[in-house]
């Protein structure tokens, strides 16, 4: 079946799908983005990621390429015209198409949208979380305002690959006072040796992820306690427990960080009943009946 993308107001084939050379997302990385699971055709918490998106677009004085019930809608479109029942949708704004030049474009200027979704296979992931992931932790080099979703993600990029050229799945990046800020594309957690879960504040030095928050309420339905502040990598050496949350990986078990086994190796018993709570603590929007 081909792959249709969503491209400034057309579903066109995904293999031929095109921006222009002149997007400012190509030129200045000068664009946002959001990453929405599909779970059982089911869109997750697509309120927050709209939500979110609004607040990256009005830091960056962007509009909105068509209005948000709108986008709401196509993203679920192309969902059902791409038959993902699990999977992820992507959707990316930039500041539009204008002759290269640092300052805004004219404000006649419209934002460009482009909306793809493609399949996940979930036996894999949860093949993946079973058996949880090592992490390496790196120095935290980005800029300040990694609260804004947006594309310019190459320090993230570099991080994430050396992860991956040094055997682990992901990258904790490290401020300069030795405390985790956040994964390259995932939160941090830890579980502390009296169970306290334990993750970064959402007021400066990370993305406020969405599964973040919805991990915080489906931890709350469980009783569990959670303190809201900054880590260092010797606690999460000496964690109980440690995980990311994602939209795409949800509550992923970490079991090795730095090459040091957390606790026994094994995935958390906290954080695999958080991932077994999160789906009930998520909103979830019906894509209907896939094409
Ligand atoms: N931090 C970073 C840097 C990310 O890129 C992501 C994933 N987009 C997250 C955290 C997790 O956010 P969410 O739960 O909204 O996917």
């Amino acid at each position: 079946m081909a792959r249709i993308a969503y491209v400034n107001g057309r579903y066109v084939p995904h293999a031929s799908a095109q921006v222009h050379i002149d997007d400012r997302g190509y030129q200045f990385a000068d664009s946002v983005y959001e990453v929405c699971e599909i779970v059982d055709g089911m869109m997750i918490d697509r309120t927050g990621h709209l939500d979110r998106l609004d607040r990256s677009l009005g830091e960056l004085a962007m509009g909105w390429p068509l209005d948000r019930s709108a986008l709401a809608r196509v993203m679920i479109e192309v969902a059902r015209r791409n038959r993902v029942r699990d999977g992820l949708v992507y959707v990316q704004v930039s500041r539009g198409v204008a002759p290269r030049d640092h300052p805004f474009p004219p404000a006649a200027t419209r934002p460009a949208i482009v909306i793809t979704a493609r399949r996940v296979d979930p036996a894999a992931v949860a093949r993946k979380a079973a058996a949880g992931v090592a992490v390496i932790t790196v120095p935290d080099n980005r800029w300040e305002r990694v609260d804004i979703k947006t594309t310019g993600l190459l320090p993230n990029v570099l991080a994430k690959q050396q992860a991956l050229d040094s055997g682990a799945a992901e990258a904790w990046l490290v401020d300069a006072d030795g405390m985790v800020t956040e994964g390259a594309s995932t939160n941090a957690w830890i579980v502390t040796g009296q169970g306290t879960l334990v993750t970064r504040p959402a007021r400066s030095g990370i993305l406020r992820g969405i599964t973040r928050a919805t991990v915080l309420r489906a931890a709350t339905d469980l009783g569990l306690e959670v303190e809201e502040r900054p880590f260092s990598v010797g606690e999460a050496h000496g964690a109980r427990e440690a995980f990311m949350t994602s939209a795409t990986s949800r509550v992923m078990p970490v079991v090795a960080i730095d090459g040091r086994p957390v606790a026994n190796g094994h995935p958390g018993q906290t954080a695999m009943a958080l991932r077994a709570a999160y789906l009930d603590a998520a909103e979830k929007t019906p894509l209907g009946r896939t094409r």
